[in-house]
């Protein structure tokens, strides 16, 4: 078995400071109010303007955008990511892929649960000692979860069967596709501090990266 930390990567590529992707949203959104004579070539119009939608709540307009983001995350974050019903996605299969092959190193994946235990609101406060103690048993669990899945393998089972085996913390990647609108919905859901720690501990470094890369569009959006 493998641990690895729980991660992220931006598919879409963004412009710099986002403004040719504000401009796209100016020039849509400019046909609802007939503004379109006041949008200017540095941007300056469409930074006000989208601003001004998501002020009072014309979000309807933030739909003509596209981003992709792929995660490794575990399978029991996965989950709850698949139930943004307006996103699109690709999630690597189980049901296809053996993990005892080469290819995949002859080994199942897990994603460690340490960064998850750091933003835990009850566990981050617990001695060191008790926290080895659980990831010892978590680490055990996993070992014997692979250790299963690979001689059922063994005796012929397929990677859909043997998979039932396989316990949330199993990596996986998942591309999410939607627009900024959702997305805006994903992050007020999910970097909240009632979301699942190894949520957040993938959600809040990418809203702080998109912060940084399309302001108008997320800096509102506030973290605990
Ligand atoms: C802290 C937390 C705890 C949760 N706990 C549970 C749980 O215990 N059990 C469980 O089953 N789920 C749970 N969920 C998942 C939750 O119920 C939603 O399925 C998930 O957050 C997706 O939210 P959403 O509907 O806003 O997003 P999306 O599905 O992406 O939808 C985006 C928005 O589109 C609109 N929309 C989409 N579909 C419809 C529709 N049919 N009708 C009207 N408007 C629609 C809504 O405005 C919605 O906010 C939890 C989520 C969070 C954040």
């Amino acid at each position: 078995m493998k641990t690895l930390k729980a991660g992220y990567e931006i598919l879409t590529p963004i412009s710099e400071n986002g403004l040719a992707e504000l401009q796209h949203i100016e020039r849509i959104g400019r046909v609802c109010y007939k503004s379109e004579g006041k949008i200017t070539q540095d941007g300056e119009s469409a930074k006000k303007f989208v601003k001004m939608l998501i002020d009072r709540g014309h979000e309807a307009m933030l739909e003509h955008s596209t981003l992709s983001v792929k995660f490794t995350v575990d399978r029991g974050v996965s989950h709850e990511i698949v139930r943004h019903r307006i996103a699109s996605f690709a999630q690597e299969s189980t049901r296809y892929v053996n993990y005892s092959l080469d290819k995949f190193g002859n080994e199942v994946n897990y994603i460690d649960l340490e960064g998850g235990i750091r933003l835990d609101n009850k566990m981050k406060e617990m001695d060191g000692e008790t926290v080895a103690a659980i990831l010892a048993q978590w680490r055990e669990a996993m070992t014997q979860a692979e250790a299963h899945y690979m001689k059922m393998l063994e005796l012929g089972a397929t990677p859909q069967i043997a998979r039932s085996v396989l316990p949330n913390s199993t990596k996986t990647e998942l591309t999410v596709t939607a627009n900024y609108r959702e997305w805006r919905n994903f992050f007020k859901l999910r970097t909240e501090k009632t979301a699942h720690p190894q949520m957040r501990e993938v959600t809040i470094p990418l809203l702080n990266e998109l912060k940084g890369k399309l302001p108008v569009i997320f800096e509102d959006i506030e973290v605990e």
